[in-house]
């Protein structure tokens, strides 16, 4: 789960990693209320999860209420890279001396945590790491290990972080590797950590994702999740039980198994077209399922066709033609539908979709086959 900077400012807290108190809000009337609240010079944040809100126009200073206003109403609705602007996060604007960059995040290829720091903070990191890579310092920590004072002051002398302000940032390192690990993240980004004025550090922005599978020992992560903003596709896949991620291409998939899933999205664009959606029927793949997932694609507007790809396994293929026939009967599909079905029981399950067949609803023998029909259906857009 990816956290909204807020979220990700609130988990820090949990940990001890210093940042500004704020508040969130939804309307320009109570941001200039937050913005009195936490005192003047303020900061109006779009809340969005995707990074550059800052150059976007999405991070903005303001002086007074008349300034708070005027910025709090023009960032709320804006459009910043797709996603909408619901609410903001208001706190008192700091002053800043450095901007650096830091994160945490598992390097799986030598299955050690990978802790990098930059004295180039503020700006984009894949920019510093193609200017000026020498620029960004790298650790690796051993997970049984764990990352030691030593490593953290060696790390900060190697990023060139300016003398006065070393202990302390080696000091937020250590705090953040303790969110980090604690907190079972997969990643942990400030990008700026800063030194004030005053000398403190700081970390004035947040990036957090949290490991899902670790959910059940955090209730609290309850609240973030709440909090999260589904698109209409998603919460609706959400509310029947179905494994679903809204992409944005025009392929519809519906696939059995996470692996085949994957595999589908692949084969689609090596077809040259683009998946609307990763969508994993998961094991039974019986009528309820087909027919949910038959629903919630209808409801994208941009899908103009759409794959079924089924492997049976322990599931028979018949019982997966039942499904999609039983599906086919319940929801009126409003684009063209090519299957492929294979595995056990493929020839019964052929037999009984046979029945189905029609200029909307096609089969196809192979996986690679049925992607090419259905992204050359899609590119005709006969929806
Ligand atoms: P991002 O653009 O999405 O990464 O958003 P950030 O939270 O990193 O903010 C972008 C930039 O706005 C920062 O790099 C700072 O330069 C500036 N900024 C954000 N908060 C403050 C603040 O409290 N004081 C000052 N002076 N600048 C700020
Ligand atoms: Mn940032």
């Amino acid at each position: 789960m990816d956290l909204f900077e807020y979220q990700g400012k609130d988990f820090f807290a949990r940990y001890g990693v210093p940042t500004s108190t704020g508040v969130l809000v939804r309307d320009p009337e109570a941001a200039v209320e937050a913005a009195r609240e936490v005192g003047f010079p303020a900061v109006v944040k779009a809340q969005v999860q995707v990074g550059g809100r800052g150059k976007a126009g999405g991070v903005k200073l303001v002086r007074d209420e008349a300034e708070a206003l005027e910025v709090a109403t023009a960032i709320l609705g804006m459009d910043i890279k797709g996603h909408t602007v619901h609410k903001v996060w208001v706190e008192h604007a700091s002053d800043i001396a450095r901007e650096y960059y830091v994160s945490f995040t598992l390097d799986r290829g030598v299955k050690q945590y990978l802790c990098l720091l930059s004295s180039e903070g503020g700006v984009e990191i894949e920019e510093v790491a193609k200017t000026n890579p020498d620029a960004i310092a790298r650790v690796h920590i051993d997970p049984l290990e764990g990352f030691t004072e030593t490593e953290a002051a060696q790390l900060v002398a190697s990023a060139g972080i300016e003398e006065v302000s070393r202990v302390g940032v080696a000091k937020v390192l250590l705090q953040l590797y303790q969110a980090f690990v604690e907190g079972d993240a997969d990643l942990v980004e400030v990008n700026p950590l800063i030194v004030k004025t005053d000398g403190n550090v700081h970390a004035l922005d947040a990036k957090v994702t949290l490991d899902d599978s670790a959910g059940y020992r955090h209730p609290e992560w309850e609240a973030y999740r709440a909090d999260m903003e589904l698109d209409g596709r998603e919460a609706l896949a959400r509310s029947k039980g179905l494994n679903y991620i809204g992409l944005d291409g025009t392929v519809g998939i519906i696939a059995n198994g996470a692996g085949l899933a994957m595999a589908t999205l692949d084969v689609v664009s090596q077809a040259g077209g683009r998946a609307a959606n990763f969508l994993d029927l998961g094991g039974g793949a019986g009528a309820d399922a087909m027919a949910n997932a038959l629903e919630v694609i209808n409801t994208d507007e941009k899908v103009q066709a759409v794959f079924v790809n089924i492997f049976g396994g322990i599931t028979r293929c018949d019982e997966v033609a039942k499904g999609i026939q039983e599906a086919l009967e319940r929801v009126e599909l409003s684009f063209p539908m090519v299957i492929r079905l294979d595995g056990t029981n493929a020839r019964e399950g052929h037999d009984i979709l046979r029945g189905l067949l029609s200029d909307k609803i096609r089969v196809e023998e192979t996986m690679v086959g049925a992607a090419k029909t259905a992204v050359e259906l899609a590119k005709k857009g006969e929806r």
